[in-house]
C-alpha cells in the first residue's frame, strides 16, 4: 500500500484560535512526509465503542516546515468531527491521519506564471499552504486572492495574509457578504462575473485558477471565470461542502 494511504497517529502539537468558529490544530506527524500544496489528510476518530468517523481536511501549512502540519478546521454547528476537533482536542491529544492526498488541486513553485486563487469561508486552507510555499521558495510570479468571508471577523490569517501581501507581488481583495465593518473599502456582495473581472484583469487571461470553498461558491466562480475568458483546463476546484456561502 502507498505509504500516504497508511494511518499513522498524529500527536496535536499546537492549537490556535483563528476565528470565533476556526481553529488550527498543529499535529506532529512520526511518518511526516512532504505534501504538494492544496493537499489534504483524512482524520479517523474513533470511539471507545469502536464507532469511527472519517473526515478530510486541507492541509495550511508550507511543506518547508518539516515534521508537522497544520489544519485549520471549521465548526459545523450539527456537525458530527469539526466540533470534536475545535472544541474538545487539547495539546497532547492523539488521533490517526493518512496524508497527503490529492494529485488534481495543487500548485507548486516549479509551476510558475501568474497565479488566481479564490476562496470561500475555510476554503482559504489549501490557497494559504500555496501562498505560505510561494513566499517561502521567494516566487514572483504575480498572484491575487479573492476571498469571500461572511463578516470581518470570520476571516482567517488576516493578519499573515497582510505580511504575504506586502512582498513578492500578491494582492488580496475580500469580499464580505453578511456584514462590513465601518469605514470598509472592499467588495462587500456574493462573488459575481464583475469581480471576478476585476480581480484577476492583471494577471492575464493564462493565470492558473484555483477555486476553494463551500460548493455553491465553487461553482458560480468557476463558471463566472470560465465566462470571463479563462480557459476551463485552467481552473481548478476543490468543494468543501454542500452549504451556501
Ligand atoms: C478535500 C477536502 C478538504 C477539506 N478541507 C477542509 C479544511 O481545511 N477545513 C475545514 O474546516 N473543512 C474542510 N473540509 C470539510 C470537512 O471534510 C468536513 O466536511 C467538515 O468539517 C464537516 O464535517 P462534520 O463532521 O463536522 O459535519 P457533518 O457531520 O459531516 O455534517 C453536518 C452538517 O453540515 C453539513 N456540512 C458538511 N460539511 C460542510 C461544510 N464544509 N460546510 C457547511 N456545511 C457542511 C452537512 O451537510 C450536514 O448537514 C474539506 C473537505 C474536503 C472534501
Amino acid at each position: 500500500m502507498k505509504r500516504q494511504l497508511e494511518w499513522q497517529i498524529a500527536t496535536v502539537k499546537a492549537v490556535r484560535t483563528e476565528t470565533p468558529e476556526v481553529k488550527t490544530l498543529t499535529l506532529a506527524l512520526p511518518d511526516w512526509m512532504a505534501h504538494r500544496p492544496g493537499q489534504h489528510y483524512d482524520v479517523r476518530l474513533t470511539a471507545e465503542d469502536g464507532y469511527s468517523a472519517q473526515r478530510s481536511y486541507s492541509v495550511g501549512s508550507e511543506p518547508e516546515r518539516t515534521g508537522e502540519i497544520d489544519l485549520t478546521v471549521e465548526r459545523i454547528g450539527d456537525g458530527e468531527v469539526s466540533p470534536y476537533l475545535d472544541d474538545t482536542v487539547v495539546v497532547g491529544d492523539r488521533f490517526e491521519v493518512r496524508g497527503p492526498i490529492g494529485g488534481y488541486f495543487v500548485w507548486d513553485s516549479s509551476i510558475g506564471g501568474p497565479l488566481l486563487l479564490v476562496a470561500g469561508g475555510s476554503g482559504v486552507v489549501p490557497l494559504m499552504a500555496m501562498l505560505r510555499h510561494r513566499a517561502a521558495a521567494g516566487v514572483k510570479d504575480p498572484a491575487r486572492l479573492l476571498y469571500s468571508a461572511r463578516t470581518y471577523e470570520q476571516i482567517i490569517y488576516g493578519d499573515e495574509l497582510e505580511r504575504l501581501a506586502r512582498k513578492n507581488g500578491l494582492t488580496v481583495s475580500y469580499t464580505l457578504t453578511r456584514s462590513q465593518p465601518a469605514g470598509w473599502t472592499g467588495y462587500a456582495r456574493r462573488i459575481d462575473d464583475a469581480m471576478l473581472k476585476e480581480v484577476s484583469a492583471p494577471l492575464g487571461r493564462n493565470a492558473l485558477a484555483y477555486v476553494c470553498g463551500p460548493t455553491a461558491l465553487v461553482e458560480v466562480a468557476a463558471d463566472g471565470l470560465e465566462r470571463i475568458g479563462l480557459r476551463a483546463e485552467r481552473i481548478r476546484t476543490e468543494r468543501f461542502g454542500p452549504s451556501g456561502s
